[in-house]
């Protein structure tokens, strides 16, 4: 972290340095002070830049995390195809219409999900 931050500063001043060497050379201001504005217009450039960085960074996580969300609340099922009887592998989403094209023959199912409620029963010893 501490080199890296070490770095940065070094790479900073040289790009300022430089940059007022050029100005310096064809102009009547002076290099402090044009090496000054340049550090400072670099701090400027590179706070936006890293708090884009940032901001793009921080939407991608969140999507990632969305898609693994998602990904959570979805079950897969073994079930016959309605033509064929032949077994499929079927991706369920509880939310949505369930629809998949059969592996073996191609037709198209809908898959039709129906719940049924049974008494929990308890055992005596
Ligand atoms: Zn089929």
């Amino acid at each position: 972290m501490i080199p890296q931050i070490l770095k940065s500063i070094f790479t900073v001043g040289v790009v300022s340095s430089t940059i007022a060497y050029i100005v310096y050379k064809s102009s009547s201001k002076s290099f402090v002070e044009i090496f000054i504005i340049a550090t400072i217009l670099q701090f400027i450039f590179f706070y936006f830049y890293n708090s884009i960085i940032t901001y793009i960074t921080r939407v991608k996580l969140e999507s990632k995390n969305l898609e693994t969300i998602q990904l959570m609340n979805t079950n897969n099922v073994l079930i016959e195809c309605s033509s064929c009887k032949k077994m499929n592998n079927v991706r369920v989403v509880l939310s949505e219409r369930n629809e998949f094209a059969c592996d073996h023959c191609k037709t198209e199912n809908i898959l039709d999900i129906q719940y049924n409620t049974i008494t929990k029963t308890k055992i005596y010893e």
